[in-house]
């Protein structure tokens, strides 16, 4: 029973040493739960701050723990009636082959609906993000401009879609042309690459009649070419700063908060930063019942980046906070 423990708090980039690979015995199993084997681990962005002891929206881990995350898997013993020994379900066991799990924080997954790692991406976590961000702060109206970063993405991917369904113009910015020709293959009405040198003209080029929702996923240099660009009225929902989460110092330069507070007044600007499990109460019924169709129709597609065998998962997620990743990163904890 392998599993990836937090071995040091990453000062900047995480590196390898930051985690560590250990064998432990398979856990034994109580009354009310079961024994998982996992099938697949989501890797995402959020579990760079869980390695952090910052301050934020959730507990860090501790130093010695499993790393967190979602995680879909074989129920291989059950302790629970109505779970049965076969059936697959979405746990949030983290990066470990065998798990003990309370059956009430399991939820069952039924492979005829939809494949099973669909539950970790575009019909789960990140498509939520998604779908809740998008109609609840962006609000799009036919006509309008909507501008996503990291668009390829799991979480950029289903916003920019989703916002063509709503009769809105998507502009996507990706890192490199092969990310770019995949958005345009999606739908995007334009794609950007934010690594190339004119960056910002590209963009401004791209929305002639300024921004009416910007999805923010990013921050740095992205959002300092979007500020400008952002119509009145236009919405902001923050939803990711991931070029800011390996940062380890205050940006140089200025203070530009008092610029952009009175852009905020003089363009009546809605900027409103959310977590999407805010949403699951009143939006997750309606997501699940319209991504289910939506994806079902073709009309949202997805794609997935799945990397063989847990212990490839540190290089894996240290690669994503760099944009290595193409699509939903996935590991396939079955084939070690
Ligand atoms: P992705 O699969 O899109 O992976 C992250 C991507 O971010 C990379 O592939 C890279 O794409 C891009 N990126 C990394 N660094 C930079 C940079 N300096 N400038 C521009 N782009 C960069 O991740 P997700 O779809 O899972 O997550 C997207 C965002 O949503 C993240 O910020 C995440 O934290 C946030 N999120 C927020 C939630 C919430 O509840 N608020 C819930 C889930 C996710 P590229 O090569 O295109 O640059």
């Amino acid at each position: 029973n392998l599993r990836v423990v937090l071995a040091s708090r990453p000062v900047g980039e995480p590196v390898l040493s930051d985690f560590r690979v250990e064998s432990v015995p398979v856990p034994e199993v109580s009354s009310g739960q079961l024994l998982l084997r996992t099938r697949y681990l989501s890797l995402d962005p959020y579990m760079r701050g869980r390695m952090s002891d910052a301050k934020s929206y959730a507990e860090p881990m501790a130093v010695g723990d499993v790393m967190v995350g979602g995680t879909v898997c074989d129920v291989i013993e059950s302790r629970e009636p109505g779970i049965d020994v076969g059936d697959i379900v979405l746990a949030f066991s983290g990066w470990q082959q065998y798990a003990v799990a309370d059956a009430r924080h399991v939820r069952k997954l039924d492979p005829r609906l939809a494949p099973p790692r669909t539950a970790l991406g575009v019909l789960g976590m990140p498509g939520f993000t998604a779908y809740a961000g998008l109609l609840e702060i962006g609000r799009p109206q036919p006509g309008e401009t909507v501008v996503v970063a990291a668009a390829s993405g799991p979480v950029g991917s289903a916003v920019g879609q989703i916002a063509k369904i709503k009769g809105a113009r998507a502009v996507g910015i990706a890192g490199g042309p092969e990310k770019c020709a995949y958005l345009t293959e999606l739908g995007f009405d334009a794609a950007i690459d934010h690594r190339a040198p004119n960056f910002a003209e590209q963009l401004a080029a791209a929305v002639p009649g300024g921004i009416d929702v910007y999805f923010e996923n990013v921050g740095g240099a992205v959002w300092d070419a979007v500020l400008p660009l952002l119509n009145t009225y236009a919405r902001v929902p923050v939803c990711g700063l991931i070029s800011q989460y390996n940062r380890t110092s205050r940006p140089e330069g200025p203070d530009r908060a008092p610029a952009l507070m009175s852009a905020i007044l003089t363009r009546s600007l809605t900027i409103r930063g959310f977590i999407q499990s805010e949403f699951v109460g009143t939006r997750y019924a309606d997501f699940i019942g319209e991504m289910s169709e939506w994806v079902h129709q073709g009309r949202v597609q997805y794609r997935e980046d799945i990397v063989n065998g847990l212990e490839n998962a540190p290089a894996a997620f240290i690669g994503m906070l760099e944009g290595r990743n193409f699509g939903k990163l996935i590991v396939n904890v079955g084939m070690t």
